[in-house]
């Protein structure tokens, strides 16, 4: 870690050892975090850190973002995907793909965190082969019309603008093209998921579209680029996800020690008893290679190196691994782990998401299959 990444990360841990961990219970029980931290975390720079200057951003690299991630993953998960999705998945679309314009007219709020943005991919019969997605956008005179259903959508019913991917040519992914859609267009309309098992601090929500109207300066990229601009921000995304498992994993550590240092039985702490520390050692290790990996995925992207699978693999095995150890952290906790006033159980509900968002466990193997073996497992043409 540089100087700089270290002071960043502690002044990151500060603020959220203060402002986010002893709320975070109570905002997932309430089902939605305090929108005043995400202003603060705007106002901290969280939203804008590998974005240029002239849009708000602090031209930080990717492992820096990496590190910003993992604090947020190991304060609360919520609040990472709030900010990762916004500026992440949708902010990093518009900076790499988008025209003068529409830089200039989303991307300074994005980065100040004032603007939420979002990323429409998913449709309800469209999860993993999103090259087939069903959602159509027919041009008419100088505009194109929207309409279709989206799914799971994170920050969606919070966000000002919306990266929809449409169909607007044929069938398979070359048909697809990416529109950004100000969620307050006429014909817009959202409905929020309840009952989620984690990540219930952040909204998820389906979006309607019925003959959304956007002119065509609103589209993203070319005409049928709209897959290519989806996977180029998955891939990114993937480093994201993975460093705020490796969060959820370091929260996993820090709290499952604390933890068997101050619970005694048989007359000793929980930490002398070699089974207990076979389980901290286990998540102790995994979150290291958890973390080696992702940083090598942040590391290639800052080179301008393919990144691809490595970002696969990252999110793979972070994902999988903190599933792991919030699995044995509720073990080291007892019965205690179960119930929600210790955050064993939260990690592992909300780690639980993570092996199936931004492409499931089984896609990233096939992913870093295809890239082994050079043969293609996908049916969609062309994915
Ligand atoms: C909390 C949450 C937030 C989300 N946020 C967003 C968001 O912001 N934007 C967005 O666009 N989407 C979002 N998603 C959607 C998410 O990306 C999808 O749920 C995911 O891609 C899986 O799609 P699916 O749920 O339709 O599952 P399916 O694709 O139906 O998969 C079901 C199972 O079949 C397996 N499977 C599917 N195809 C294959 C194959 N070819 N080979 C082997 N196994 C296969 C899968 O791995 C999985 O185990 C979110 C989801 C959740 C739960």
């Amino acid at each position: 870690m540089t100087t700089e990444q270290r002071t960043f990360m502690q002044v990151a841990r500060a603020f959220l050892d203060r402002e986010v961990i002893p709320r975070r219970m109570e905002w997932d029980r309430r089902e939605s975090v305090d929108r005043g931290v995400i202003a603060a975390l705007g106002e901290l720079g969280f939203f804008g850190i590998t974005f240029p200057q002239e849009y708000g951003g602090s031209g930080g690299d990717n492992v820096m973002y990496a590190i910003a991630m993992e604090e947020l993953g190991r304060a609360d998960s919520s609040v990472r995907g709030i900010v990762s999705v916004s500026s992440g998945l949708a902010g990093k679309i518009i900076l790499a793909f988008g025209t003068h314009e529409q830089k200039q007219q989303w991307l300074p709020g994005i980065c100040a965190g004032t603007t939420l943005a979002c990323f429409g991919l998913t449709e309800p019969d469209y999860g993993s082969d999103p090259g087939s997605l069903a959602t159509t956008a027919v041009r008419d005179g100088s505009d194109y019309l929207l309409t279709g259903q989206k799914m799971f959508i994170t920050n969606a019913s919070w966000s000002q603008v919306c990266v929809v991917f449409a169909r607007t040519g044929g069938p398979g992914p070359k048909g697809i093209s990416a529109f950004l859609v100000p969620l307050d267009a006429p014909g817009v309309r959202t409905r929020e998921i309840h009952g989620k098992l984690g990540l219930r601090g952040q909204v998820t929500s389906e979006i309607y579209l019925q003959d959304v109207r956007v002119p065509a300066e609103a589209m993203l990229g070319e005409e049928g680029q709209g897959f290519s601009i989806a996977m180029y921000s998955l891939d990114k995304g993937r480093v994201s996800v993975g460093a705020g498992c490796v969060g959820i994993m370091a929260g996993c550590l820090e709290e499952s020690v604390r933890y068997a240092q101050e619970r005694t039985q048989f007359g000793r702490p929980l930490a002398a008893f070699q089974l207990v520390q076979s389980m901290i050692a286990d998540i102790s290790t995994e979150t290291d290679v958890a973390r080696m990996l992702v940083w090598r995925a942040a590391d290639l992207i800052d080179r301008g190196e393919p990144f691809g699978t490595e970002a696969s693999k990252a999110k793979l095995y972070a994902s999988e691994a903190a599933v792991r150890a919030a699995n044995q952290s509720v073990q080291v906790f007892g019965g205690y782990g179960y119930v929600d006033e210790y955050p064993a159980q939260k990690y592992l509900r909300d780690a639980r998401v993570m092996t199936l968002y931004e492409g499931t466990s089984q896609i990233q193997r096939l992913l870093i299959g295809r890239a082994e073996t050079g043969v293609s497992a996908f049916l969609s043409p062309g994915a």
